[in-house]
């Protein structure tokens, strides 16, 4: 098979290796497409100083070609969505049956080796088939959506709950689309327009511009109380302090995302109100709750319109980011067909 691995900044080759099921729990899928996200454009541009090589693709989906004796939720031509986050099966929690807790869990394309390949052989564990009502250009989501509910959980919301989530990108965008599933009532913030009209065409009604006004705006909207919890989402422009502003004393702020920049906060508001300050990233307990919901038709992904490449554009694809890296713009999602 073929992996593509990148050797520093803006070297993207590729290596051949052998493909064999080596136990009967294993299936070799044909990776048929992935998502180039955040994960694969920094490390190929080197932002956040990976260890190279870096062996890239964190989303992706494709059909198994060939399952071992003992595999029982997959078969020959059975679609499926490979784990972006898999247990490290060494650690006190994996050692003991969690592995969904898993305590420093494998990230693909980022701490261990990722689906820019043209197959891959994987433990049938790390795979969900897919439902046909599923397509997959939706699937290249489940870890999105994944950790999008992961973020709800820890929001503890009830119904009509005023919820900012800053930052209009692909996680905040629906982020707040499954706020609305869950009956809670999403306030979108960005800087950038664009997004904020994408956001409203998904469906999302309040959306903000972050600007000199956006405290008496959210006041508007909560009726004077401000947002019971706020998201904040990586690499959204706004500082990590932001959501002190939008959250009401005793709120719960949440920091998500796949990754994120060196920064600092001053925490003295946070305090102030009494605020509850935590994280959610890579969370791998809620791939079954995230097919669902794609089932139920809770995100729509229609506005997005996301461009599609062949794998044999990658290296063009990932240089188109160049400006967008050098203005610490945010880095608009691709799908990369590999067949
Ligand atoms: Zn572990």
């Amino acid at each position: 098979m073929k992996i593509w691995k990148i050797l520093s900044p803006k070297v993207l080759t590729s290596e051949e290796r052998p493909d064999n099921i080596t136990t009967t729990t294993q299936a070799k899928v044909k990776v048929t497409k992935m998502l180039l996200s955040g994960a694969e454009i920094r490390a190929f541009y080197g932002t956040l100083k990976p260890k190279y090589p870096v062996y890239p693709g964190r989303f992706a989906v494709g059909v198994v070609t060939e399952a071992g004796e003992g595999c029982l939720t997959v078969e020959k031509n059975t679609r499926v969505y490979l784990h972006d986050v898999l247990p490290c099966n060494s650690c006190e929690r994996c050692v003991s049956g969690k592995g969904d807790l898993c305590a420093s869990p494998k990230i693909a394309g980022v701490n261990t080796e990722g689906y820019m390949r043209d197959f891959v052989v994987a433990e049938e564990a790390a795979l969900s088939p897919l439902p046909p009502s599923v397509p997959d250009e939706e699937a290249l989501f489940i870890g999105i959506v994944s950790i999008c509910e992961a973020v709800i959980d820890k929001l503890h919301i009830a119904k009509g709950m005023h919820i900012a989530v800053i930052g209009a990108s692909e996680l905040g965008n629906i982020l707040s689309q499954l706020l609305i599933y869950h009956q809670a009532v999403p306030i979108l913030i960005d800087s950038d327009e664009e997004k904020l009209k994408t956001a409203a065409a998904c469906g999302i009604y309040y959306t903000l511009k972050a600007d000199a006004d956006l405290k008496d705006n959210i006041s508007r909207i909560t009726g004077g109380r401000l947002a019971s919890g706020s998201v904040h989402t990586a690499f959204c422009g706004l500082a990590p302090d932001f959501p002190f502003q939008t959250t009401a004393p005793d709120g719960i702020v949440v920091y998500t995302g796949f990754a994120f920049p060196d920064s600092t906060a001053q925490l003295k508001t946070a305090m102030e109100n009494r605020l509850t300050l935590t994280t959610v990233t890579n969370d791998s307990t809620y791939y079954a709750s995230a097919i669902n919901l794609l089932v139920n038709k809770a995100v729509h992904f229609a506005p997005f319109r996301f461009a599609s490449s062949p794998i044999a554009d990658a290296e063009s694809s990932l240089l188109s980011y160049q400006k967008s890296i050098e203005n610490c713009e945010a880095l608009p999602y691709k799908i990369l067909t590999l067949v």
